[in-house]
């Protein structure tokens, strides 16, 4: 309830900001990318430096495009919809998008699910950004060849319980605090809203998330869904 308290604070300007940015910059965006595209397709692919140039701004864009996304997601603006779905498989589906990653890292996977079959009340997609976004941070924060992400489902009390450990750097104490913060990063190209959705997600959905951590050992997150 604190947690939800301070983060409501947190987020009256940021949510507001956020309004503005998806019209205002996003909008003008999409136009360039689509005109972009478009004079792709009328220049000569001869012309290979006005193809970079296009390149360039065609990339560019993206990126902007990406993080306006990311933006728009760590604000409280955001309609849930809402269906019935199994836990362990809600879970098995998000880390099938981490795959590809955890992959190129040699990194391994332990999964161990629940033996029952626990239904949740949830907005598919976001919970699956919610938490991909959890498991990108683990894969980011292993080292290669030797990274070992754990994820697990429990149930107790009518509540879901999804850990996703990792045996990565760790997070010092001093940056507990301000980890779900928007731009809180310490990434050269983070933009430290990761954090900031998921809590912002797992909180919609009226559940909770905690940290544990040892620097140098690893990363615990837990999130705690209620059941239907
Ligand atoms: P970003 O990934 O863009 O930096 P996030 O909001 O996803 O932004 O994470 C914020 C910061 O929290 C990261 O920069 C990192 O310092 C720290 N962090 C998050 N997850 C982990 C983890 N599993 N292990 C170590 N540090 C983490
Ligand atoms: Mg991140």
């Amino acid at each position: 309830e604190e947690q939800e308290k301070q983060h409501q604070e947190k987020f009256v300007i940021t949510g507001r900001i956020a309004r503005v940015i998806a019209h205002e910059v996003r909008n003008p965006l999409t136009n360039i990318l689509l005109a972009v595209g478009q004079f792709k397709q009328e220049i000569p692919s001869e012309q290979e430096d006005a193809q970079l140039y296009l390149d360039i701004i065609e990339r560019n864009c993206t990126r902007i495009n990406q993080l306006v996304t990311e933006m728009l997601q760590s604000t409280r603006m955001m309609e849930l919809h809402l269906h019935e779905m199994d836990a362990n498989e809600m879970v098995h589906n998000a880390l099938a998008l981490a795959e590809d990653r955890l992959q190129l890292n040699e990194m391994r996977l332990e999964e161990s699910y629940m033996e029952e079959d626990i239904n949740l009340l949830v907005d598919a997609e976001k919970m699956s950004i919610a938490l991909l976004n959890l498991f990108i941070n683990a894969i980011e924060a292993m080292t290669p060849g030797q990274g070992v992400l754990r994820v697990n489902t429990m149930h107790e009390n009518g509540k879901v319980y999804i850990r996703i450990g990792d045996n990565g750097i760790g997070i010092p104490e001093e940056n507990k605090a301000k980890l779900f913060d928007p731009f809180f990063t310490n990434k050269t190209k983070g933009t430290g809203l990761g954090l900031t959705s998921t809590q912002n997600i797992i909180l919609n959905h009226k559940g909770a998330i905690t940290v544990e951590s040892s620097p140098g050992e690893g990363t615990l997150f837990t999130i705690i869904l209620p059941v239907v």
